[in-house]
């Protein structure tokens, strides 16, 4: 199937591709980013400067995946459905169907994907390049994905399975049978929690520092959380 993309200049350099000319759903993730953006500065301590994403908009799933191993973007895991790329600096997503299946991605939903990406994108533009398990920690403390807190996430999950490697974090992320989003969300927020925000997002530009505070860093953080959320067990009388 051939397609037509159309490109639409937003702002001083951000730019939309979008493979249905019919689609206005630019006008939505346009609508995200103005409305979210500047929390998204703020964390990072900067004032809110010019985006100069590539902003490509797919008509399906399939055709995301289709499109991304076309622009020489290979291995990207099935799961996935929008990433943001260092390599162009581009957010890349889908356009949700109206009424999506049980097992397919509302519109509804994807808002929080479109925020997600977003958060890379900024950081990518105020940062440059960091390690995924960083970068994927930093945008999955942002979105809100583990509002039901730490505790819940180390008695639902983390203390239920063995540990992986941090190597395997570091260097196979999203890529094992586990959610590695799980771990580097842990290693951000022990980072966040023990250096403080502003200490840690000094760290971003700091790329021979990052190689010291990772050491053993998803050990000592599960550590960490595991003694300050132990319970204390009532003694037994005798
Ligand atoms: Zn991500």
């Amino acid at each position: 199937m051939n397609h037509i993309f159309i490109s639409i200049k937003r702002g001083e350099s951000m730019k939309y591709i979008i493979q249905n000319s019919e689609s206005n759903y630019s006008q939505v993730i346009d609508t995200i980013i103005s409305n979210r953006k500047s929390e998204i500065f703020s964390f990072f301590n900067s004032k809110e400067i010019d985006l100069p994403f590539n902003i490509y908009i797919y008509d399906s799933i399939e055709e995301l995946a289709n499109g991304l191993a076309k622009r020489g973007f290979k291995n990207d895991p099935d799961y996935m459905c929008a990433c943001h790329k260092d390599e162009d600096n581009s957010l890349n997503f889908f356009e949700p169907k109206d009424n999506p299946s049980k097992n397919e991605w509302s519109k509804d939903e994807y808002e929080n994907v479109i925020f997600h990406e977003l958060i890379h994108g900024i950081q990518f533009t105020l940062f440059g390049s960091t390690p995924e398990w960083l970068s994927e920690g930093i945008a999955k403390y942002l979105d809100g994905t583990y509002s039901k807190g730490i505790k819940w996430l180390l008695d639902n999950y983390i203390n239920n399975n063995p540990i992986p490697n941090q190597d395997e974090i570091e260097n196979e992320f999203g890529m094992l049978n586990y959610d590695s989003y799980d771990y580097a969300y842990l290693m951000v927020r022990y980072l966040l929690d023990t250096l403080g925000k502003d200490n840690f997002v000094d760290l971003l530009r700091n790329k021979e520092q990052i190689e010291i505070v990772k050491n053993d860093l998803l050990n000592k953080s599960i550590n960490y959380y595991n003694m300050k959320y132990k319970e204390v067990k009532p003694m037994k009388s005798r």
